[in-house]
């Protein structure tokens, strides 16, 4: 039988950012677009640049999102605003908690369409994973998103506000009367790991990183936040060029029979193609290691010989090798490795000099653990034979 070719395409749709009734959503608008959007709105053009910094520090510092409480505008300008432009974030339709805490959120957005994000508290800190697309196009067999038949991207106005409705859901805007940096941020770092393929929604991911990015914005420095990505050689030098946040890299598999099963977006830029892009990586400086994510697949990718391999491949790349033991779902075509086994593996890679941390699985209980993600809701699935048929078993 020959194996069916998994679908490589990013031929999916994007929303444009306005809404139906035509006032444009603030919300996700890069602040030339947003200068742009004010000044056809007759705000003076010499006035733009502060209005922006003034709505930005509004709707991205305090968490505000109606424009008559924007004290320091004139009352006037603000019903202007509120006329013309609206401040909306996609909407949370359910909420689960994890015996550990880690909370994960249902979230609708426009079209009805659902995705998934996960806050994973840790002491006076916290990660939030969000999505980029609904589903994904990439098929990697073992990644229960990559079973998701419906695709669009996200608009950059979506994938910002998942970080305002966690915020909003954590109580973590600066309170009454609180500075902007009182308190430890419960979001305090950001993983592009959620649902979808990144660098197959550029533009939007980008836009979104910025407002994260930005002192008036969300304002989390660039190494604070981390872009995962399948392997999408052409974007990823212009990932580090135009949004500059640290990456990482879904490896998986130390020779291209394997990661053409597991990652099938290796057969088109194989191990060799990836790796090369990731020497040209520009890196500001060598602390920012290159984040070599490898799925523990029970007797599929994780023998010793895989470990030597993989360290020999990665030679000369700053790296650091994140063990992610396999978290099942129902009908995946894979088990995890044994403990004994992803400990070996990562003594192997530890001795080799490279930091290797198992990453602790957490938010199980709620399958809101790395590759789990699909939305409950979602009709189109596809049947286990078709995941069969794409793990090439
Ligand atoms: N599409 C991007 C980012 C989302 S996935 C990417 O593939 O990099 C985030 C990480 O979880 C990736 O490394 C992905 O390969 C991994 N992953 C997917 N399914 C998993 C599963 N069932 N168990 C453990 N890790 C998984
Ligand atoms: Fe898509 Fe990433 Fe899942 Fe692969 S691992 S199917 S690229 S979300």
């Amino acid at each position: 039988m020959t194996k069916p070719s998994a679908p490589i395409t990013q031929d999916v749709l994007t929303l444009p950012r306005k809404l139906p009734e035509g006032r444009p959503n603030i919300v996700g608008l890069t602040r030339e677009a947003l200068r742009a959007a004010l000044i056809a709105a007759g705000t003076p053009e010499r006035q733009a640049k502060m209005r922006v910094n003034q709505i930005w520090q509004w709707v991205y510092q305090w968490g505000v999102r109606d424009f008559a409480a924007m004290t320091n505008l004139a009352k006037s300008y603000r019903a202007e605003l509120a006329e013309r432009f609206v401040i909306e974030i996609p909407e949370v339709v359910s909420k689960q908690v994890s015996a550990d805490g880690t909370r994960k959120y249902l979230v609708r957005i426009a079209g009805g369409h659902e995705v998934e994000v996960v806050h994973i508290p840790e002491t006076d800190r916290g990660t939030l994973c969000i999505s980029s697309q609904v589903g994904c196009t990439l098929t990697c067999s073992f990644c229960h998103t990559g079973t998701q038949k419906l695709v669009r991207n996200l608009t950059a106005g979506e994938i910002i506000g998942q970080v305002m409705l966690a915020r909003d859901d954590l109580g973590d805007w600066p309170r009454q009367g609180e500075g902007t940096g009182e308190r430890p941020r419960l979001i305090s770092n950001i993983v592009l790991m959620g649902m979808g393929e990144p660098l197959y929604n550029f533009e939007n991911v980008r836009d979104a990183m910025k407002i994260a990015m930005d002192g008036e914005g969300i304002a989390l420095s660039r190494r604070r936040i981390t872009l995962s990505t399948s392997g999408v050689v052409p974007e990823i030098a212009r990932a580090a060029e135009e949004i500059g946040c640290l990456l990482a890299v879904s490896f998986h598999a130390t020779t291209d029979a394997v990661r053409d099963r597991l990652v099938p977006i290796n057969r088109r830029w194989n191990i060799e193609t990836l790796l090369g892009a990731l020497r040209d990586y520009p890196r500001l400086s060598n602390s920012e290691r290159i984040t070599f994510e490898y799925v523990m697949l029970k007797d599929v990718n994780d023998s010793d010989e895989d470990a030597r391999r993989l360290v020999r491949l990665i030679a000369g790349i700053p790296a650091k090798i994140n063990l992610i033991p396999f978290n099942e779902w129902p009908g995946s075509p894979y088990q995890r490795s044994d403990w004994a086994r992803i400990e070996r593996f990562a003594d192997i890679i530890y001795k080799a000099g490279y930091a290797s941390p198992i990453r602790t699985p957490r938010g199980e209980d709620i399958m809101a653990a790395c590759g789990q993600l699909k939305s409950a809701t979602e009709r189109a699935r596809k049947s286990r034979a078709e995941i069969e048929a794409e793990a090439g078993l």
